[in-house]
């Protein structure tokens, strides 16, 4: 996959997989990438990168590349190739006779992760002075929204508080619901450095992680929860943080709103929220659930590490609150080796969710009902601008099969394969009139898809991605869009056929844009991040270099604010049909759906999605190792290979979702975190029985 050869030039661009953002050279002879190295300037990576990385050239480059825009009006009928004038035109009246049929609210858009801040933000751009509407979601629905709606209750700002370097500065690292070592696994190798220098580890997960037991790495604690208990796990912490007088009482006097600290210190401080009280809830042993809060408390710079096993619960909201909770009554906020911090799944859902892309934000985090936010962008734009948020994911497909939504553009995600209940999405998806797919390849979405419009890989655009620490960084074109246009072009021309004219002659123009209408981005600009290498927003007069460090002396909502996280178990209940939990996560060399890591050389390192199970559970169900078994849930059925092992608990069946094949999504179901929607992945309660090869 990688040509063989001398370079003769180098550009410097950023990893379009996950959110460490790590930045590589490209290495080029002419117009051809001889390698991909890392860039030891990197701020995010210092010269480190992981197997996803190095190879992500092969899918840019794949055979599967759909290059030519192509049509059909019904979804049995064959593709047909037309010219980029006919795709672009019959899009833009089929969206048209749809708002004139069924009205202005009957059509949306939905962005991802994948794409650039530049391109995010057009598409919410189109969609709210496009199209007219709110109706602009974006693959952050299903990963980390708990995670916005969740600090910003408590600190006031939709992100975490540190940068990854933070990290050497921490003496107790404890990791909830991640698994940075697959995950992350530049920044899981820059933590194992740390914990090798003698930082403390506790891990809240329900399966044995690499990091609990690793060579020279071992974590003192490994609270080995049940899936669905986070909220009972951290309110039982909470409990032995106040009843054993191990809250850090000045720091919360003197940066905290006391009235909601001493509710949620009475809340917590009830005998029901004891260890001992929520051990038979979280299968956690009460000693183990009482020495983790102490060592969090009292073992200096405490560090919050937490990913999708703490947002996709129908609590994921609830707990990220309750790790802020944490961390202000034990002073963990605001200086270097302490923090909050999400390690966001993709490379760009941080900058996904920034730009504006949730139905009821606009770019920066504020509320389409602000008024003096729209009459900036109203201006700016020439539009007016509705005021009540749109349809998030989910209501999109309900509205769909009630016959009210019925046309949708979706830019860089694959819903029918990412999103839960598989049969619920493909038969919302069915129901809609005109579904535009923009997307590298043929993806599961585009088998629902009237329109499909070519896009291009990160090698093919200029732009900016903000990782997990909210640094943005440069993505540098390094050879010319294989469709003819990048991604942000396509957009345009979709706008303009719409009647919504764009004219953006570079990227550079629409950041430009960005920083004049959001605060938080003021002062960032291509020729900014050029000078710095990178930027970590906010970026304006206050911060003009950026901001490491967020909090610092006070927080961005003036005074922290404690919530009270009552624990409420989930509906999806195990019974006597469906006795064993299912539980998901990654794997080092695939990436999410696997689209772009399935094009790699990374299938050589892992084929297949497998099921893990317990040996007491196979025993039961006389599954021996690679048997294929079926797994059964409320939502539906699908067949996996078994991997019998001891990282899970028994009663815990866990698998990676990396193949289509695999169809995890067929099993799991609708339940959602009560804020945001986002699906409860990490839930499912499933039958597992031996089969016949498929
Ligand atoms: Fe870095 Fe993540 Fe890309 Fe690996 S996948 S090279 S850790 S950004």
């Amino acid at each position: 996959l990688i040509a063989m050869g001398q370079a003769e030039h180098s550009v410097v661009t950023t990893c379009a997989y996950c959110g460490v953002g790590c930045s590589f050279r490209a290495e080029m002879k002419g117009e051809e990438v001889v390698r991909m190295v890392p860039n030891k300037d990197g701020h995010a990576n210092h010269g480190h990168s992981c197997v996803k990385g190095r190879f992500a050239i092969g899918y840019a480059t794949h055979s599967d590349r759909i290059t030519k825009p192509m049509i059909r009006a019904r979804i049995t009928d064959p593709w047909r190739e037309v010219s980029w004038d006919e795709a672009i035109a019959y899009a833009a009246s089929e969206f048209k006779r749809i708002q004139a049929k069924y009205g202005r609210d009957a059509i949306g858009g939905i962005t991802s992760s994948r794409c650039t801040n530049e391109e995010t933000y057009l598409v919410q751009k189109l969609v709210r002075a496009g199209f007219g509407n709110n109706n602009v979601d974006t693959c952050a629905r299903v990963c980390h929204s708990p995670t916005g709606y969740g600090l910003k209750q408590t600190l006031g700002e939709s992100a975490g508080t540190q940068n990854f370097d933070s990290v050497m500065q921490a003496d107790v690292i404890m990791v909830i619901g991640a698994n940075p070592t697959d995950g992350h696994p530049v920044f899981g190798s820059q933590m194992k450095r740390r914990l090798r220098e003698g930082a403390r580890l506790i891990v809240a997960d329900p399966r044995r992680i690499d990091l609990v037991r690793t060579p020279h790495v071992k974590a003192e604690h490994h609270l080995k929860l049940r899936p669905g208990t986070n909220v009972a796990l951290i309110n039982a912490l909470a409990h032995v943080i106040v009843t054993e007088g191990l809250v850090q009482e000045d720091f919360v006097r003197e940066r905290c709103d006391m009235e909601s600290f001493d509710k949620w210190r009475n809340f917590v401080a009830d005998a029901r929220h004891s260890p001992e009280s929520t051990e038979s809830i979280t299968g956690v042993p009460a000693a183990t659930m009482r020495a983790a809060a102490r060592l969090y408390a009292t073992g200096g710079n405490a560090a919050i590490y937490y990913g999708l096993g703490v947002t996709e619960h129908s609590q994921g909201s609830t707990m990220v609150m309750g790790i802020a909770n944490l961390a202000m009554a034990t002073g963990n906020v605001g200086r270097e080796g302490v923090g909050v911090n999400p390690l966001r799944g993709q490379n760009n859902v941080q900058g996904s969710c920034d730009m504006g892309s949730f139905p009821h934000e606009f770019p920066g985090y504020r509320h389409v009902s602000d008024q003096s936010t729209r009459d900036l962008l109203q201006q700016a734009w020439g539009v007016n601008l509705l005021d009540e948020p749109g349809l998030r994911i989910p209501n999109m497909f309900e509205a769909a099969l009630d016959g009210e939504f019925m046309g949708l553009y979706i830019e860089g995600e694959d819903i029918a394969q990412s999103d839960p209940n598989t049969q619920h999405v493909t038969a919302a998806l069915t129901a809609m009139e005109c579904i535009v797919v923009q997307d590298l390849f043929l993806n599961e979405s585009a088998k629902f898809a009237h329109v499909f419009l070519p896009g291009s890989s990160f090698m093919e655009k200029d732009g900016t991605f903000t990782n997990a620490e909210r640094r943005i960084s440069r993505v540098r074109k390094v050879m010319k869009p294989k469709s003819g246009y990048a991604d942000w072009e396509i957009t345009q021309l979709l706008a303009n056929a719409m009647g919504y004219p764009m004219n953006y002659a570079h990227p550079g123009e629409i950041m430009d844009e960005i920083a004049r209408l959001t605060p938080t981005f003021q002062n960032v600009s291509y020729r900014r991040i050029d000078e710095l290498g990178s930027i970590q927003w906010p970026c304006n007069d206050e911060h003009p270099l950026g901001t490491p460090t967020m909090h610092v002396d006070a927080f961005v909502r003036g005074k922290g604010r404690f919530m009270v996280t009552e624990y409420v178990p989930t509906q999806e209940k195990v019974n006597a049909r469906f006795p064993l939990i299912l539980t998901t996560g990654r794997i080092l060399s695939q990436y999410n759906v696997g689209a772009q890591t399935r094009r790699t050389d990374n299938v050589h390192w892992h084929a297949e999605d497998r099921l893990e199970i317990h040996a007491a559970d196979a025993e039961a169900r006389g599954i021996v190792d690679g048997d294929w078994v079926g797994v059964a849930s409320r939502a539906g059925e699908t067949v996996l290979r078994s991997r019998i092992t001891d990282r899970v608990q028994p009663g815990v069946v866990y698998t990676t979702f990396h193949f289509p094949e695999s169809g995890a999504n067929v099993i799991t179901t609708d339940n959602s975190d009560w804020a945001t929607n986002c699906p409860e992945y990490k839930v499912t309660a499933v039958e597992v029985t031996r089969v016949s090869q498929p």
